[in-house]
Protein backbone atom coordinates (compact mmCIF):
# COMPACT_ATOMS: atom_id res chain seq x y z
CA UNK A 1 0.00 0.00 0.00
CA UNK A 2 1.02 3.41 -1.02
CA UNK A 3 -1.53 6.32 -0.39
CA UNK A 4 -1.66 10.02 0.03
CA UNK A 5 -4.58 11.27 1.99
CA UNK A 6 -5.22 14.91 3.49
CA UNK A 7 -6.55 13.64 6.77
CA UNK A 8 -5.18 10.62 8.62
CA UNK A 9 -7.83 9.58 11.68
CA UNK A 10 -6.10 6.58 13.79
CA UNK A 11 -9.08 4.61 15.54
CA UNK A 12 -12.27 3.64 14.72
CA UNK A 13 -14.37 3.76 17.39
CA UNK A 14 -16.99 6.68 18.37
CA UNK A 15 -14.43 9.30 18.58
CA UNK A 16 -12.47 8.42 15.60
CA UNK A 17 -15.93 8.06 13.81
CA UNK A 18 -17.57 11.18 15.21
CA UNK A 19 -14.26 13.53 13.95
CA UNK A 20 -13.93 11.84 10.32
CA UNK A 21 -18.34 12.89 9.88
CA UNK A 22 -17.63 15.80 11.30
CA UNK A 23 -14.72 16.29 9.08
CA UNK A 24 -16.69 15.20 5.77
CA UNK A 25 -19.58 17.17 6.70
CA UNK A 26 -17.29 20.29 6.26
CA UNK A 27 -15.44 19.40 3.08
CA UNK A 28 -12.03 18.69 4.90
CA UNK A 29 -10.74 17.21 1.89
CA UNK A 30 -9.62 13.69 1.73
CA UNK A 31 -10.09 11.41 5.07
CA UNK A 32 -8.81 8.45 5.27
CA UNK A 33 -9.84 6.51 8.88
CA UNK A 34 -7.48 3.94 9.42
CA UNK A 35 -8.89 1.10 12.31
CA UNK A 36 -6.45 -1.93 13.48
CA UNK A 37 -10.01 -4.73 13.55
CA UNK A 38 -13.69 -4.07 13.06
CA UNK A 39 -14.66 -0.76 13.38
CA UNK A 40 -16.61 -0.08 16.98
CA UNK A 41 -15.28 -3.57 18.73
CA UNK A 42 -13.84 -1.89 21.44
CA UNK A 43 -14.74 0.25 24.20
CA UNK A 44 -17.45 1.81 21.77
CA UNK A 45 -19.00 -1.26 21.90
CA UNK A 46 -18.80 -2.43 25.19
CA UNK A 47 -20.28 0.89 26.94
CA UNK A 48 -23.57 1.24 28.61
CA UNK A 49 -24.61 4.26 26.59
CA UNK A 50 -25.43 6.45 29.62
CA UNK A 51 -25.26 10.47 28.80
CA UNK A 52 -25.65 11.20 32.83
CA UNK A 53 -22.82 14.10 33.32
CA UNK A 54 -25.07 14.93 36.21
CA UNK A 55 -25.82 11.82 38.21
CA UNK A 56 -21.87 10.98 39.98
CA UNK A 57 -21.41 15.17 39.63
CA UNK A 58 -20.38 16.47 42.59
CA UNK A 59 -19.28 19.88 41.79
CA UNK A 60 -19.69 22.08 38.26
CA UNK A 61 -15.96 22.34 36.43
CA UNK A 62 -14.87 22.60 32.93
CA UNK A 63 -15.13 18.58 32.42
CA UNK A 64 -18.71 18.72 34.01
CA UNK A 65 -19.93 21.60 31.55
CA UNK A 66 -18.38 20.01 28.27
CA UNK A 67 -20.12 16.84 29.42
CA UNK A 68 -23.78 18.84 29.61
CA UNK A 69 -22.66 20.22 26.56
CA UNK A 70 -22.40 16.65 24.60
CA UNK A 71 -25.38 15.87 26.42
CA UNK A 72 -27.40 18.25 24.86
CA UNK A 73 -26.38 18.25 21.50
CA UNK A 74 -27.70 14.59 21.64
CA UNK A 75 -30.85 14.85 20.49
CA UNK A 76 -30.08 17.21 17.76
CA UNK A 77 -27.32 14.16 16.41
CA UNK A 78 -29.17 11.67 16.81
CA UNK A 79 -32.23 13.28 14.65
CA UNK A 80 -28.89 14.16 12.20
CA UNK A 81 -28.06 10.20 12.19
CA UNK A 82 -31.60 9.41 11.72
CA UNK A 83 -31.69 11.54 8.45
CA UNK A 84 -28.14 10.51 7.04
CA UNK A 85 -28.51 6.94 7.03
CA UNK A 86 -31.99 5.94 8.43
CA UNK A 87 -30.52 4.01 11.72
CA UNK A 88 -32.57 5.03 15.08
CA UNK A 89 -29.29 5.24 17.38
CA UNK A 90 -32.39 4.73 20.62
CA UNK A 91 -31.59 7.71 22.70
CA UNK A 92 -34.09 7.47 25.15
CA UNK A 93 -35.28 10.52 27.14
CA UNK A 94 -37.10 9.03 30.27
CA UNK A 95 -34.46 9.61 32.28
CA UNK A 96 -32.14 8.33 35.04
CA UNK A 97 -32.37 7.77 38.87
CA UNK A 98 -30.08 7.24 41.35
CA UNK A 99 -31.04 5.15 44.68
CA UNK A 100 -30.17 5.58 48.00
CA UNK A 101 -29.99 2.54 50.10
CA UNK A 102 -27.71 3.35 53.54
CA UNK A 103 -27.57 6.68 55.42
CA UNK A 104 -23.98 7.58 53.92
CA UNK A 105 -26.13 7.23 50.46
CA UNK A 106 -29.03 9.48 51.54
CA UNK A 107 -25.81 11.86 52.44
CA UNK A 108 -24.51 11.93 49.47
CA UNK A 109 -27.48 12.11 47.31
CA UNK A 110 -28.51 15.21 49.77
CA UNK A 111 -25.35 17.35 48.93
CA UNK A 112 -25.65 16.75 45.28
CA UNK A 113 -29.06 18.13 45.26
CA UNK A 114 -28.38 21.16 46.83
CA UNK A 115 -25.43 21.96 45.01
CA UNK A 116 -27.22 20.84 41.68
CA UNK A 117 -30.72 22.89 42.31
CA UNK A 118 -28.09 26.32 43.80
CA UNK A 119 -26.64 25.51 40.14
CA UNK A 120 -30.41 25.35 38.41
CA UNK A 121 -29.66 21.77 36.64
CA UNK A 122 -32.77 19.76 36.39
CA UNK A 123 -33.12 17.29 39.05
CA UNK A 124 -36.09 16.20 41.15
CA UNK A 125 -36.07 14.85 44.88
CA UNK A 126 -37.58 11.69 45.15
CA UNK A 127 -39.19 9.95 48.94
CA UNK A 128 -39.09 5.96 48.87
CA UNK A 129 -42.51 5.90 47.98
CA UNK A 130 -42.36 8.31 45.13
CA UNK A 131 -39.11 5.98 43.32
CA UNK A 132 -41.05 3.01 43.79
CA UNK A 133 -44.21 4.43 42.32
CA UNK A 134 -42.00 5.61 39.17
CA UNK A 135 -40.48 1.81 38.90
CA UNK A 136 -42.57 -0.56 41.07
CA UNK A 137 -39.40 -3.20 40.56
CA UNK A 138 -36.82 -1.66 42.72
CA UNK A 139 -36.01 -2.95 46.47
CA UNK A 140 -38.54 -1.69 48.94
CA UNK A 141 -35.47 -1.17 50.91
CA UNK A 142 -34.71 2.29 49.22
CA UNK A 143 -34.45 4.98 51.36
CA UNK A 144 -34.48 7.68 49.15
CA UNK A 145 -33.59 8.85 45.14
CA UNK A 146 -32.94 11.56 42.65
CA UNK A 147 -34.77 11.82 39.52
CA UNK A 148 -32.34 12.97 36.63
CA UNK A 149 -35.09 13.87 33.66
CA UNK A 150 -32.30 15.34 31.60
CA UNK A 151 -29.58 12.62 32.11
CA UNK A 152 -30.83 9.70 29.45
CA UNK A 153 -29.24 7.19 27.08
CA UNK A 154 -27.93 5.91 23.84
CA UNK A 155 -27.66 2.45 22.28
CA UNK A 156 -24.18 2.94 21.73
CA UNK A 157 -23.69 -0.59 19.15
CA UNK A 158 -26.18 1.06 17.10
CA UNK A 159 -23.96 4.57 17.46
CA UNK A 160 -21.36 3.03 15.95
CA UNK A 161 -23.30 1.34 12.99
CA UNK A 162 -24.94 4.77 12.63
CA UNK A 163 -21.79 6.59 12.64
CA UNK A 164 -19.73 3.83 10.40
CA UNK A 165 -22.83 4.26 7.58
CA UNK A 166 -22.86 8.11 7.80
CA UNK A 167 -18.59 8.36 7.00
CA UNK A 168 -18.73 5.94 4.44
CA UNK A 169 -21.58 8.03 3.04
CA UNK A 170 -19.66 10.84 3.61
CA UNK A 171 -16.71 9.60 0.87
CA UNK A 172 -14.18 9.00 4.14
CA UNK A 173 -11.84 5.83 2.98
CA UNK A 174 -12.23 2.80 5.77
CA UNK A 175 -8.93 1.11 5.93
CA UNK A 176 -10.06 -1.63 8.57
CA UNK A 177 -8.04 -4.85 9.64
CA UNK A 178 -4.98 -2.47 9.12
CA UNK A 179 -2.91 -1.11 12.10
CA UNK A 180 -1.24 2.13 12.03
CA UNK A 181 3.02 1.23 13.81
CA UNK A 182 4.22 5.05 13.72
CA UNK A 183 3.59 8.26 12.63
CA UNK A 184 6.17 10.17 10.79
CA UNK A 185 7.37 13.58 11.52
CA UNK A 186 9.88 15.70 9.10
CA UNK A 187 11.48 19.11 10.67
CA UNK A 188 8.56 19.63 13.25
CA UNK A 189 5.32 18.45 10.55
CA UNK A 190 3.60 15.28 10.14
CA UNK A 191 4.57 13.48 6.66
CA UNK A 192 3.09 10.06 7.08
CA UNK A 193 2.43 7.28 8.43
CA UNK A 194 3.72 3.34 8.58
CA UNK A 195 1.04 0.42 8.82
CA UNK A 196 0.67 -3.16 8.60
CA UNK A 197 -0.16 -2.55 5.12
CA UNK A 198 2.95 -0.75 3.94
CA UNK A 199 3.31 3.35 4.70
CA UNK A 200 1.01 6.91 4.16
CA UNK A 201 1.40 10.32 3.39
CA UNK A 202 -0.34 12.73 4.73
CA UNK A 203 0.20 16.62 6.59
CA UNK A 204 -2.44 16.00 9.08
CA UNK A 205 -3.25 12.71 11.64
CA UNK A 206 -5.89 12.78 14.38
CA UNK A 207 -4.78 10.01 17.17
CA UNK A 208 -8.09 8.26 18.06
CA UNK A 209 -6.91 4.82 19.41
CA UNK A 210 -8.08 4.38 22.74
CA UNK A 211 -6.12 2.70 25.48
CA UNK A 212 -3.56 2.07 22.53
CA UNK A 213 -2.82 6.13 22.08
CA UNK A 214 0.29 5.57 24.41
CA UNK A 215 1.57 2.21 22.15
CA UNK A 216 1.70 4.71 19.06
CA UNK A 217 5.45 5.63 18.12
CA UNK A 218 5.28 9.05 17.17
CA UNK A 219 9.15 10.39 15.61
CA UNK A 220 10.52 12.68 18.10
CA UNK A 221 7.76 13.20 20.76
CA UNK A 222 7.14 11.35 23.86
CA UNK A 223 3.84 9.24 24.17
CA UNK A 224 1.05 10.29 26.24
CA UNK A 225 -0.12 6.67 28.69
CA UNK A 226 -3.81 6.32 28.32
CA UNK A 227 -3.89 3.38 30.49
CA UNK A 228 -6.68 0.67 29.72
CA UNK A 229 -9.42 0.57 33.08
CA UNK A 230 -11.34 -3.09 32.78
CA UNK A 231 -15.37 -2.69 32.85
CA UNK A 232 -17.53 -5.79 32.56
CA UNK A 233 -20.88 -5.99 31.94
CA UNK A 234 -23.89 -8.36 31.89
CA UNK A 235 -26.80 -8.72 30.30
CA UNK A 236 -30.50 -10.27 30.97
CA UNK A 237 -33.81 -10.97 29.07
CA UNK A 238 -36.67 -9.10 30.13
CA UNK A 239 -40.23 -8.53 28.81
CA UNK A 240 -42.03 -6.90 29.32
CA UNK A 241 -38.66 -4.46 30.16
CA UNK A 242 -38.73 -4.35 34.31
CA UNK A 243 -37.47 -0.77 34.20
CA UNK A 244 -37.96 2.33 32.18
CA UNK A 245 -35.29 4.59 34.07
CA UNK A 246 -31.66 3.91 33.71
CA UNK A 247 -31.04 3.40 37.23
CA UNK A 248 -27.98 4.37 39.43
CA UNK A 249 -26.98 3.16 43.11
CA UNK A 250 -23.61 4.44 44.31
CA UNK A 251 -22.47 0.88 43.69
CA UNK A 252 -23.66 -0.09 40.14
CA UNK A 253 -26.06 0.37 37.59
CA UNK A 254 -28.87 -1.24 35.28
CA UNK A 255 -29.43 0.28 31.80
CA UNK A 256 -32.64 -0.91 29.91
CA UNK A 257 -32.67 -1.37 26.13
CA UNK A 258 -35.43 -1.06 23.85
CA UNK A 259 -35.57 -4.77 22.94
CA UNK A 260 -36.01 -6.20 25.98
CA UNK A 261 -32.26 -6.72 27.36
CA UNK A 262 -31.47 -5.27 30.56
CA UNK A 263 -27.76 -4.32 31.21
CA UNK A 264 -25.96 -4.85 34.38
CA UNK A 265 -22.54 -3.17 34.74
CA UNK A 266 -20.24 -2.48 35.72
CA UNK A 267 -16.28 -3.05 37.24
CA UNK A 268 -13.56 -0.87 37.15
CA UNK A 269 -10.47 -2.58 37.12
CA UNK A 270 -6.48 -1.94 36.42
CA UNK A 271 -5.90 -5.40 34.20
CA UNK A 272 -3.84 -4.27 31.63
CA UNK A 273 -5.24 -5.30 28.41
CA UNK A 274 -6.87 -8.21 29.65
CA UNK A 275 -10.55 -8.28 28.04
CA UNK A 276 -12.30 -11.52 29.86
CA UNK A 277 -15.01 -11.58 32.32
CA UNK A 278 -14.07 -12.85 35.43
CA UNK A 279 -16.37 -14.60 37.71
CA UNK A 280 -15.36 -12.21 40.70
CA UNK A 281 -16.82 -9.40 38.41
CA UNK A 282 -19.47 -10.99 37.54
CA UNK A 283 -20.45 -11.76 41.25
CA UNK A 284 -19.74 -8.36 42.63
CA UNK A 285 -22.29 -6.63 39.62
CA UNK A 286 -25.18 -9.32 40.45
CA UNK A 287 -24.44 -8.23 44.17
CA UNK A 288 -25.16 -4.54 43.26
CA UNK A 289 -27.87 -5.37 40.87
CA UNK A 290 -29.74 -7.37 43.06
CA UNK A 291 -29.39 -4.33 46.12
CA UNK A 292 -31.15 -2.33 43.24
CA UNK A 293 -33.88 -4.78 42.83
CA UNK A 294 -34.39 -8.46 43.83
CA UNK A 295 -36.57 -9.14 40.95
CA UNK A 296 -33.39 -9.79 38.98
CA UNK A 297 -32.34 -12.61 40.57
CA UNK A 298 -35.07 -14.21 38.15
CA UNK A 299 -34.18 -13.15 35.06
CA UNK A 300 -32.40 -15.39 32.60
CA UNK A 301 -28.73 -14.38 31.74
CA UNK A 302 -27.67 -13.90 28.66
CA UNK A 303 -24.51 -12.31 27.79
CA UNK A 304 -21.34 -11.13 28.75
CA UNK A 305 -18.65 -9.23 27.63
CA UNK A 306 -15.63 -6.44 29.35
CA UNK A 307 -14.23 -3.34 27.67
CA UNK A 308 -10.99 -1.01 27.93
CA UNK A 309 -12.09 2.48 29.25
CA UNK A 310 -8.92 4.80 27.97
CA UNK A 311 -7.63 7.00 31.11
CA UNK A 312 -4.90 9.29 31.10
CA UNK A 313 -3.04 9.96 33.77
CA UNK A 314 -5.80 12.98 35.29
CA UNK A 315 -8.20 11.37 34.27
CA UNK A 316 -9.47 14.13 31.74
CA UNK A 317 -9.90 13.83 27.87
CA UNK A 318 -6.78 14.63 25.93
CA UNK A 319 -8.33 16.47 22.77
CA UNK A 320 -6.40 19.48 20.44
CA UNK A 321 -3.67 20.20 18.71
CA UNK A 322 -0.49 19.14 19.20
CA UNK A 323 2.10 21.96 20.13
CA UNK A 324 4.97 20.49 19.02
CA UNK A 325 4.50 18.96 16.03
CA UNK A 326 2.61 20.80 13.46
CA UNK A 327 -0.53 18.48 11.76
CA UNK A 328 -1.01 15.83 14.99
CA UNK A 329 -4.39 15.91 17.10
CA UNK A 330 -5.19 14.35 19.76
CA UNK A 331 -8.91 12.77 20.66
CA UNK A 332 -8.56 10.26 23.21
CA UNK A 333 -9.10 9.71 27.06
CA UNK A 334 -12.21 9.60 27.52
CA UNK A 335 -12.34 7.34 30.24
CA UNK A 336 -16.09 6.32 31.57
CA UNK A 337 -17.92 9.26 29.32
CA UNK A 338 -16.72 8.61 26.09
CA UNK A 339 -20.18 7.68 23.97
CA UNK A 340 -21.66 10.98 25.94
CA UNK A 341 -18.38 12.67 24.33
CA UNK A 342 -18.79 11.76 21.42
CA UNK A 343 -21.11 14.64 19.69
CA UNK A 344 -18.78 17.35 20.68
CA UNK A 345 -15.69 15.74 20.07
CA UNK A 346 -16.96 15.43 16.83
CA UNK A 347 -17.62 19.17 16.16
CA UNK A 348 -14.80 20.79 18.46
CA UNK A 349 -11.97 18.83 16.72
CA UNK A 350 -13.14 19.52 13.36
CA UNK A 351 -13.09 23.81 14.31
CA UNK A 352 -9.35 22.43 15.86
CA UNK A 353 -8.30 20.73 12.35
CA UNK A 354 -9.80 22.76 9.87
CA UNK A 355 -10.79 26.52 10.89
CA UNK A 356 -7.80 26.04 13.74
CA UNK A 357 -9.95 26.76 16.47
CA UNK A 358 -10.02 25.94 19.95
CA UNK A 359 -13.21 26.34 21.66
CA UNK A 360 -12.72 27.40 25.13
CA UNK A 361 -14.67 24.67 26.31
CA UNK A 362 -11.76 22.60 25.42
CA UNK A 363 -9.09 24.61 27.51
CA UNK A 364 -8.11 22.23 30.12
CA UNK A 365 -8.21 19.11 27.90
CA UNK A 366 -5.31 20.09 25.93
CA UNK A 367 -2.82 17.09 24.77
CA UNK A 368 0.31 20.46 25.88
CA UNK A 369 -0.75 19.93 29.55
CA UNK A 370 1.59 16.47 29.30
CA UNK A 371 5.26 17.48 28.87
CA UNK A 372 5.93 15.87 25.45
CA UNK A 373 9.43 17.11 24.21
CA UNK A 374 12.27 14.32 24.52
CA UNK A 375 14.92 15.23 26.40
C1 LIG B 1 -18.09 -1.38 30.52
C2 LIG B 1 -18.04 0.03 29.98
C3 LIG B 1 -19.13 0.87 30.16
C4 LIG B 1 -19.10 2.16 29.65
N1 LIG B 1 -20.21 2.93 29.78
C5 LIG B 1 -20.22 4.18 29.26
C6 LIG B 1 -21.39 4.97 29.35
O1 LIG B 1 -22.41 4.53 29.88
N2 LIG B 1 -21.36 6.23 28.83
C7 LIG B 1 -20.24 6.73 28.22
O2 LIG B 1 -20.26 7.88 27.78
N3 LIG B 1 -19.12 5.99 28.10
C8 LIG B 1 -19.08 4.73 28.61
N4 LIG B 1 -17.96 3.97 28.52
C9 LIG B 1 -16.73 4.58 27.97
C10 LIG B 1 -16.74 4.59 26.46
O3 LIG B 1 -17.04 3.30 25.97
C11 LIG B 1 -15.37 5.04 25.93
O4 LIG B 1 -14.97 6.25 26.55
C12 LIG B 1 -15.41 5.27 24.42
O5 LIG B 1 -15.93 4.14 23.77
C13 LIG B 1 -14.03 5.59 23.89
O6 LIG B 1 -14.11 5.62 22.48
P1 LIG B 1 -12.81 5.60 21.61
O7 LIG B 1 -13.24 5.67 20.19
O8 LIG B 1 -11.84 6.60 22.12
O9 LIG B 1 -12.13 4.17 21.96
P2 LIG B 1 -12.38 2.72 21.36
O10 LIG B 1 -13.81 2.42 21.18
O11 LIG B 1 -11.62 1.78 22.23
O12 LIG B 1 -11.74 2.82 19.94
C14 LIG B 1 -10.35 2.94 19.72
C15 LIG B 1 -10.07 2.17 18.44
O13 LIG B 1 -8.73 2.39 18.04
C16 LIG B 1 -8.27 1.21 17.42
N5 LIG B 1 -6.82 1.22 17.44
C17 LIG B 1 -6.00 1.23 18.50
N6 LIG B 1 -4.71 1.26 18.12
C18 LIG B 1 -4.70 1.26 16.77
C19 LIG B 1 -3.66 1.26 15.81
N7 LIG B 1 -2.37 1.29 16.16
N8 LIG B 1 -4.00 1.24 14.50
C20 LIG B 1 -5.31 1.22 14.12
N9 LIG B 1 -6.34 1.21 15.01
C21 LIG B 1 -6.04 1.23 16.31
C22 LIG B 1 -8.86 0.10 18.31
O14 LIG B 1 -8.89 -1.13 17.64
C23 LIG B 1 -10.23 0.66 18.62
O15 LIG B 1 -11.23 0.20 17.74
C24 LIG B 1 -17.95 2.65 28.98
C25 LIG B 1 -16.87 1.79 28.75
C26 LIG B 1 -16.91 0.48 29.24
C27 LIG B 1 -15.76 -0.44 28.98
Amino acid sequence: MSHTTDIAIIGGGVIGLSIARSLALRGAGDITLIERGPLGAESSSAAAGMLAPQAEADSSDEFFQLLCHSRDLYSTFAAALLSETGTDIELDTTGTLYLAFTEHDEDEIGQRYEWQTQAGLSVEQLTSADARLLEPSINADVRAALRFPLDIQVENRRLVSALADAVNDLGVKLLTETEVHSVTVDRGRVTGLQTSRGSMSCERVVLAAGCWTGKLTIETLKTIDVEPVRGQMICFATKPQLFRHVIYSPRGYLVPRRDGRLLAGSTSESAGYAKHVTAGGVSKILENAHEISPSMAGLPFIDSWAGLRPRAADGLPVMGACDEIEGLFYATGHYRNGILLTPITGELMADVIVNRVTSPLLRSFSPNRFNLVTS
